[in-house]
């Protein structure tokens, strides 16, 4: 099942997203995606809401380096050399599927990281890997835009990808986590720049080095999750500067696709 969370003519509310592309509708329900759907009856055609960002979440734990292609593209190291690490983005930097992503004029290198996002369902600690997806509610996209200039000049990674805006999520929370196959899932991101679009990540999930399951029992060892956390798995290669003017998408088939326009701030 796909939970959104939509801007409707009458207000704000979490739906079922049903359907496929222009016959898409959105079905307004009572609660949250963490209980039972019930439905109130209303629902609308997608071109008649505005997706936000599906969930509000209290923290963004993101893995670095978890994709070996990406630590040598990178850092110029092996990922033996490098191996992955935590970070936090702050709950503020989250925007919906098609808000701009602001860029402040101090950043001078900032780049897309298209990645696989997991919605974390219910309050958890100490997660063993095999039962990760007893605490997951779902997965999305997540475009972890990173200001590289200020990622290696800070050694800290909080500015350069925390500022606000560097964290869109979307377009919706896939509830079925046997819908992608984690072993072999496809992540592109296509740019355009001056008009043109070129795919600038095409990777896979075959080269991640932190399993999710993995990922669950590393980052809930140290801290507890609360329902609605984002886990970002990391990136893969291709990352590539985005300046004012461009779009970026990020497309993990199955999921769907995160576009957000790129102005200054
Ligand atoms: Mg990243």
């Amino acid at each position: 099942m796909r939970f959104g969370r939509i801007a409707h003519p009458e207000g704000m509310c979490f739906a079922v997203i049903e359907g496929e592309g222009e016959s898409q509708v959105a079905k307004e329900i009572k609660e949250t995606p963490f209980t039972k759907p019930e439905f109130t009856g209303r629902s609308w055609p997608i071109a008649e809401v505005k997706l936000l960002a599906p969930m509000l979440p209290s923290k963004i734990c993101a893995i670095g380096r978890n994709y070996a292609d990406h630590v040598a593209e990178v850092f110029k190291k092996s990922a033996d050399a490098l191996p992955p690490t935590l970070f936090l983005k702050p709950p503020t930097a989250v925007v919906g599927p098609g808000a701009a992503i602001k860029i402040p004029d101090f950043a001078t290198r900032v780049e897309f990281e298209g990645e696989l996002a997991l919605i974390v369902g219910r309050p958890c600690k100490n997660v063993k890997a095999e039962n990760w997806k007893d605490v997951i509610l779902g997965y999305t996209v997540i475009n972890d835009v990173s200001s590289r200039d200020l990622q290696f000049s800070d050694g800290q990674w909080s500015r350069a990808k925390g500022i606000d805006t560097f964290c869109p999520l979307g377009p919706w929370i896939e509830t079925d986590l046997d819908v992608l196959d984690l072993e072999d899932l496809p992540i592109k991101a296509h740019l355009t720049h001056n008009g043109t679009t070129e795919t600038k990540q095409d990777s896979n999930s075959s080269q991640m080095i932190m399993s999710v399951g993995e990922i669950v029992e590393f980052i809930s060892a140290s801290m507890t999750l609360l329902p609605g956390d984002v886990i970002s798995t990391g990136s893969p290669a291709g990352t590539a500067e985005m300046v004012p003017g461009d779009h970026i998408e990020i497309e993990i088939p199955g999921l769907g696709r995160l576009g957000n326009p790129v102005e200054r701030a």
